[in-house]
């Protein structure tokens, strides 16, 4: 079972403390998503009457509060299970939404969505027990996602592009051509030989400006994807993943393509797409009225050990560090490894894992206190794959990514320090972690590098990856089985992220 993630609970309350209401606006108080229960509960300060719906695509539940704000940034924690993630943000200037989105291939029976208020201030959505969508056509449990030809199991549209799921990646050229009426896009994948979902299919995308995609294998020799564009979007881009398939991006990110027209419809005549509707989920009135204002009786002081729910602890941001007021920057934080996968194991038994989920959880903690949304990939001692962590990071179109991790070699006890790694986009953000990691712990100084790391080649924004000394080092392993030394280090990396947003946002 996994319990609902601390820190989410944690900094949903936060809201509370930085919200400052104008008299009429109510204020998200805090929310929480139990992903072991399936059930969504918040409360607000003021009386709220929502509206739920299920939206397709990726399917997901939505509930926008009305007259509501946030007074935060947005917030999201991610579970390993048919529920993807939860988060909630500022949808506009009156309304704050609440997001459950469901895993790929799952969905839920908006009819068994059952959303209660216990009063007008106090809410819970009880979703039902999600359920596989069925691929192959045959007992279709739930009338979801039609059989549209979109779906494929190999291919994914993705917040920032696309996702092609390859058995092999072939080898790590691509070439990438444009047309001199400038209406498709070749990409050549050499030694790729494509799954049989995806061999001689035309999907028509409809996205990003790409009216279709399709795969053709070109002999034994490779693969070549042809994008249908518009004449006047941006060139894409694709890198290999050796891991796990190829990810296609617009040059210049999805501003390039929002700042330009329309998708054009698709370029040939195709199965009319039944479209999924969004299917709205009734709310009804709250089951009491609103509770009185609390005008508590002040009760003998000798009765009361602990008279009103302890506040939680001041999370003023620290005028120590860099003080963010763009609440819609938010950062991917991964804590590397995790679950069967310990990562190195040094000194002691000292095993990398143990070293970065806390000091990801701190920087996790500092940079929501200072104003930067954050998104974990893990949030306990679980197991994540590599392309599960950079999906994340791209689907949820995060404006940085960084990956924790500590080092390790065989025999070499002497060797100790930090380094910081990028490969492209990221040299900034490395730099930045470096210089702050080193000026405050005083580790030696191992330097920003560039490494071809599966995580920083296939992540869509700048992407560093930290490596905060030697588990193996006879220095670096004292300091770091330290919780103090550690949250130096969080601080140390909190800042230096926070640096480079101040820099650049
Ligand atoms: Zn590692």
């Amino acid at each position: 079972m996994r319990l609902p993630s601390l820190l989410l609970s944690a900094t949903s309350v936060l809201v509370s403390a930085v919200a400052a209401s104008p008299a009429e606006a109510a204020n998200l108080l805090s929310w929480q998503f139990d992903a072991s229960q399936n059930k969504l509960t918040f409360t607000t300060d003021a009386g709220v009457q929502p509206t739920a719906k299920l939206i397709p695509s990726p399917n997901r539940i939505v509930v926008d509060l009305p007259g509501v704000r946030l007074g935060g940034a947005t917030m999201r924690d991610n579970f390993g299970g048919a529920i993807a993630s939860a988060r909630a943000g500022q949808f506009n200037a009156n309304t704050t939404r609440i997001v459950i989105e469901l895993a790929e291939g799952y969905t839920v029976d908006s009819q068994q969505v059952k959303v209660v208020g216990v009063n007008p201030t106090q809410w819970s959505v009880q979703l039902p027990t999600p359920k596989r969508i069925s691929q192959a056509g045959g007992n279709v449990s739930v009338p979801t996602t039609p059989q549209n030809q979109t779906y494929n199991p190999n291919f994914q549209i993705t917040s920032s592009g696309f996702y092609v799921r390859l058995d092999d990646s072939g080898d790590d050229r691509v070439s990438i051509q444009r047309s001199g009426d400038r209406k498709t896009i070749n990409i050549d994948l050499p030694g790729v030989k494509l799954p049989n979902s995806l061999t001689g299919r035309v999907l028509p995308v409809s996205r990003y400006g790409v009216s279709q995609v399709q795969f053709a294998q070109t002999g034994a020799s490779g693969a070549r994807l042809t994008l249908s564009v518009d004449p006047i979007s941006p060139d894409w881009q694709a890198s290999v993943s050796r891991l796990g398939g190829v990810v296609l991006m617009p040059r210049g990110g999805l501003y390039a393509i929002r700042s330009n027209t329309p998708t054009p419809e698709p370029a040939t005549p195709v199965v009319t797409r039944p479209t999924q509707p969004v299917v709205s989920i009734p709310v009804p009135q709250p089951l009491n009225p609103t509770p009185p204002p609390v005008t508590r009786p002040t009760p003998p002081p000798q009765s009361r050990p602990n008279p009103t729910p302890t506040p939680p602890p001041a999370t003023k941001p620290s005028p120590s560090l860099p003080q963010i007021n763009n609440s819609r920057i938010v950062v991917t934080i991964d804590p590397g490894h995790g679950g069967r996968d310990p990562g190195a194991v040094g000194i002691g038994g000292l095993k990398e894992t143990d070293v970065v989920l806390p000091i990801s959880l701190e920087v996790a903690r500092i940079l929501e206190r200072q104003g930067v949304g954050v998104q974990l990939t893990r949030s306990s001692d679980r197991f994540i794959s590599l392309s599960g962590r950079t999906a994340m990071a791209n689907r949820a179109d995060t404006d940085l990514f960084v990956s924790i991790h500590a080092n390790a070699v065989a025999n070499r006890s002497s060797v100790n320090g930090a380094e910081t790694f990028y490969f492209s986009s990221g040299r900034g953000l490395a730099q930045s972690i470096q210089e702050s990691m080193i000026r405050r712990t005083r580790l030696n100084n191992r330097g920003v590098k560039q490494a071809r790391f599966y995580v920083l080649r296939n992540t869509a924004m700048p992407a560093a990856l930290v490596e905060v000394g030697f588990v193996t080092g006879n220095s670096d392993s004292r300091k770091l089985s330290d919780p103090a030394f550690r949250d130096d280090m969080a601080e140390a990396i909190a800042e230096g992220i926070l640096n480079y947003v101040k820099r650049n946002y």
